[in-house]
């Protein structure tokens, strides 16, 4: 997989930028879009510090998305964010990991005793790294990197400001690009991916096909998209 070489699309001026520049290029377009021209756009927004996150599949970083969450949203919120987007099957527990803390969707006395009403800017400091889990048996593992703070505005608790493209599968059949994907074979084969036709020949059957969605969580357990 040509790894750095993966594009996405920024949500706040259409453009589309290698994965390499967003960083960079959404640096400038958050800026011009809190200079005093546009300040209608933000009026009802409150003011206060702004995390700039970048998400992306620990084994799969052709599927990344740049955030900003102020300071006061909580861990629950980015989890939930991470399940609307990217994740919820079935409701599976999911935790967020960093260099000697856990915080967990479900916390119990004997095991990940902490929860995730801790807020990002306790938790948070520019340039870290940690780690999210969604479902402990068919997990997807995530990294979220902090890339950059700012004092601004914001309406609502999460702002998606990019996300990449669809990364092109192809059916491992016969090269076309893939649609479906087999949830058993997935473990074992490239076969697993699938295009129209040579979906109707596998040999597992319809009902352990999954769509190929744009998510670091394609073909898993009974994932289908947002
Ligand atoms: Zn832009
Ligand atoms: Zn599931
Ligand atoms: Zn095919
Ligand atoms: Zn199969």
């Amino acid at each position: 997989m040509a790894r750095t070489m993966t594009k996405g699309a920024c949500m706040l001026c259409n453009a589309n930028v290698s994965k390499a520049g967003m960083t960079k290029h959404l640096a400038a377009c958050v800026a011009k879009e809190i200079n005093p021209g546009r300040a209608s756009d933000t009026q009802k927004a409150t003011e206060g510090r702004i995390f700039h996150l970048i998400v992306e599949g620990r084994d799969q970083p052709q599927y990344w998305m740049h955030l900003e969450m102020p300071h006061d949203a909580t861990l629950k919120k980015l989890d939930s964010f991470l399940r609307d987007k990217w994740l919820e099957c079935c409701g599976h527990l999911s935790a967020f990991t960093f260099q000697n803390e856990r915080y967990a969707s479900h916390p119990s006395p004997d095991f990940d005793r902490r929860g995730m009403n801790a807020t990002l800017g306790k938790v948070l400091t520019q340039g870290m790294k940690f780690y999210h889990e969604y479902d402990f048996g068919t997990t997807t593992d995530l990294v979220i990197k902090v890339v950059g703070e700012r004092q601004g505005k914001m309406k609502g608790t999460v702002r998606l400001l990019a996300v990449n493209d669809p990364p092109l599968i192809p059916c491992g059949t016969c090269g076309k690009e893939a649609v479906h994907v087999c949830s058993e074979c997935v473990w074992s084969s490239d076969k697993a991916w699938l295009c129209e036709e040579c979906a109707e020949q596998h040999e597992c059957g319809e009902d352990m096909l999954l769509p190929v969605v744009n998510s670091p969580r394609v073909g898993m357990c009974g994932y289908t998209g947002p």
